[in-house]
């Protein structure tokens, strides 16, 4: 892991961290010198784990519950966030979840579960923590997916809700612009988390398939992710807004 103190007296909540994707890049951020929040559900176990790894490499970090789906733990974690670090400069928005359904079983609350977490609470989440950036800005990293760029069948509900986050990328990179917020998706191709795991694509054909429309042969790991995401809340990037990154071995 790069450790370039680029992150130096930053603040970063990351929700979703306790695992996965968001636990990679709370490492990351934190690699790079940033006091890292570590949202989670229910998870408690996991966001402690990352948070003892990230202080026992000389980081800093704390674990703090809420459910980013809902108003009033969006708006308990910004506030905890601010108590313990004062303020936020770098948000990622990677909570999320993924269930594929063919048309004909989509239901309502397939439908509402996942545009609740990974569309409104997003858009919630990000109103709530821009209250908390300095004048001097900040970046907003959203965790999209490449099937918000090229959709997969039988999971058309999924796929819309992360098309809705590029949109939502694209359209607050001008709104916020003006404050000197950044805001960029980045869209994983098929990553090995816990959550692909317990949804138990590893057991099928698809990720086969996947790779073998992948030009760099393989799936990705968190850490794939991660770097990227250092990247994005960085300096390193301060002239790139409104961008959609796919990262995904090169698969679109
Ligand atoms: P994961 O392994 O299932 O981990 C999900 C994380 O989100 C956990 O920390 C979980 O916390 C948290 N979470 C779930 N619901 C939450 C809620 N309502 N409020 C707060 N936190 C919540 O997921 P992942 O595979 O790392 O995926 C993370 C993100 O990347 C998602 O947005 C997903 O759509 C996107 N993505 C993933 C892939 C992939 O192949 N893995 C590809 C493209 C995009 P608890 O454990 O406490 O519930």
């Amino acid at each position: 892991m790069s450790t370039n103190n680029k992150l130096a007296g930053k603040v970063a909540v990351v929700t979703g961290a306790s695992k996965g994707i968001g636990a990679s890049i709370a490492k990351h951020l934190a690699a790079e010198g940033a006091s890292v929040v570590v949202n989670y559900a229910s998870s408690k176990a996991g966001a402690d784990k990352v948070v003892a790894e990230i202080i026992s490499a000389g980081g800093k970090a704390v674990a703090v519950q809420g459910d980013v789906s809902k108003k009033a733990d969006i708006d308990r974690l910004l506030a905890e966030t601010k108590k313990t670090y004062g303020h936020v400069d770098v948000l990622v928005n990677n909570a999320g979840i993924y269930e594929f359904a063919p048309l004909e079983v989509i239901t309502e609350d397939h439908f509402h579960k996942q545009f609740n977490l990974n569309v409104l609470g997003l858009i919630l989440t990000t109103q709530e923590a821009v209250k908390y950036f300095p004048a001097t800005g900040g970046s907003i990293i959203n965790i999209s997916s490449v099937v918000g760029v090229n959709p997969l069948p039988q999971a058309s509900v999924y796929s819309a809700t992360k098309a809705a986050v590029d949109a939502i990328t694209k359209s607050l990179a001008k709104e916020l612009g003006p404050k000197k917020i950044r805001v960029n998706s980045i869209n994983p191709g098929m990553i090995e988390t816990e959550g692909v795991h317990a949804a138990g694509f590893l057991e099928t054909e698809f990720p086969k398939q996947v790779v073998a429309q992948t030009p760099l042969g393989r799936i990705g790991q968190p850490q794939d992710i991660g770097k990227v995401a250092a990247f994005f809340a960085s300096d390193d990037s301060g002239w790139v807004t409104g961008e959609t990154l796919l990262i995904s071995g090169g698969m679109r």
